[in-house]
């Protein structure tokens, strides 16, 4: 079983990069690739920051016209402003700011795509996969079944972090921390230079589809379960979705399913005990 996964951020060029490439939104590149996922038969779940579904409610509503999406969160507004962020850090014991704070953000982000959507979510990835001691039981409180915030390539199944919630693990490359694209330019002898989760892994376009296919021939070839991380921002900057297309057609010969669907019941592993 595979899960299509992407993040969709707010309008801000200055902090989401990608943007300074695009000549859309985040939100309206959601819209194309729900799309071309769509016309394969691929199912995906976007995560998307509350503040996006409250700047652009109509690209939204459109994106929902489509039945193989589902939107979970992302946190409101990405942990803006940074400044009180960065006192957090300091000051408290999270990086995500008080409990009190974090239950407050969670609160408004669910209940903005409750505004716009109809529907109460149950999926979940914290921003910058940015989860503390607090973030799984406020979740748990507010309904959320389902986390995919742990990117490892070790593991192949689900989680249980609790009675109540599943980890689902990014288990193939990311595309944002591991892919040549936009601010983050292919440099002669540069090799480690792009972020604290690329470990030194940067590809072309191309070569990243390779890997990835690789990856999710050996999770499905061992019966697990697969999860993808490909930015509609990142697909969009890197060749304006041409290997997006080839991935959704690549993924057609699988069976997809939305990140709430991933099925409770299995005997997973509690974390940690693997
Ligand atoms: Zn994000
Ligand atoms: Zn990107």
């Amino acid at each position: 079983m595979i899960f299509l996964t992407g993040d969709v951020h707010f309008k801000n060029k200055k902090l989401f990069g990608d943007q300074q490439f695009m000549s859309v939104s985040e939100a309206e590149a959601a819209k194309k690739y729900v799309d071309i996922a769509d016309k394969y038969g691929i199912k995906a779940t976007l995560f998307f920051t509350g503040k996006s579904l409250v700047e652009e409610p109509k690209t939204i509503k459109d994106i929902l016209k489509f039945k193989n999406i589902e939107i979970g969160g992302h946190t409101y507004n990405a942990y803006q402003p940074e400044i009180l962020y960065r006192l957090f850090k300091k000051f408290t014991d999270s990086v995500n700011g008080p409990e009190w704070w974090q239950e407050r953000d969670i609160k408004k982000t669910i209940t903005a795509i409750r505004k716009t959507t109809g529907e109460n979510i149950i999926s979940w990835r914290n921003h910058a996969y940015r989860y503390d001691r607090y973030t799984y039981n406020i979740l748990k409180k507010y309904g959320i079944r389902v986390v995919s915030n742990d990117v490892t390539t070790k593991k192949r199944f689900p989680e249980k972090i609790n009675n109540t919630i599943l980890s689902l693990p990014i288990n193939t490359t990311p595309d944002h921390e591991h892919l040549y694209h936009g601010e983050k330019r292919y440099a002669e002898g540069v090799k480690e230079s792009w972020g604290p989760y690329s470990k030194g892994n940067f590809y072309f376009i191309d070569k990243w589809f390779e890997v990835l296919k690789g990856e999710i021939e050996s999770i499905e070839r061992d019966g697990g379960f697969a999860t993808i991380l490909a930015h509609p921002s990142c697909m969009e900057v890197t060749d304006e979705m041409e290997t997006f297309g080839k991935l959704c057609d690549f993924l057609s010969g699988y069976k997809t399913a939305f990140v709430k669907e991933a099925p409770l019941t299995l005997p997973y592993p509690l974390r940690g005990e693997d």
